[in-house]
């Protein structure tokens, strides 16, 4: 498998994971509904994770970028864009209880976002200076 698809892949699978988890706290009625009929979060979630993959799918920069929420081309949908901004700043964080990996190369692609978590991935990543490759 090519590198850049090996990203993309990855990518995906860490967005979805963020909304899932998104979901599960935020719409737990929906949440507890989707799952009883197989699927994997309610249909607004499942909604803004199809339109984040398809986004990933045809991004011409999977090799020069690091996280699609972190990408200087907004090519989000202005409100497609609010609603996983929302899902990033609320699972973000968590996801360094959940998957630990996972979260720590998240919070490096969002070094320079100027989120509420910069101060600690400013920390981690001047512990980590230098230490080369990522994961
Ligand atoms: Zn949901």
């Amino acid at each position: 498998m090519e590198q850049v698809d090996k990203k993309r892949l990855k990518e995906q699978y860490v967005v979805e994971e963020m909304i899932k988890l998104y979901c599960r706290k935020n719409h737990r009625a929906g949440y507890m509904e989707a799952v009883r009929s197989g699927e994997k979060m309610c249909p607004e979630c499942l909604h803004i994770a199809e339109y984040s993959k398809m986004r990933s799918e045809k991004c011409p920069f999977m090799e020069q970028k690091t996280f699609c929420a972190n990408c200087k081309v907004h090519c989000y949908k202005p409100d497609m864009r609010e609603k996983i901004r929302t899902v990033m700043r609320f699972s973000g964080p968590r996801m360094l209880w959940h998957h630990p990996c996972l979260a720590i190369w998240h919070f490096i692609c969002t070094v320079k976002s100027g989120t509420e978590t910069s101060k600690n991935v400013q920390k981690w990543d001047n512990k980590n200076k230098g230490k080369g490759k990522i994961l």
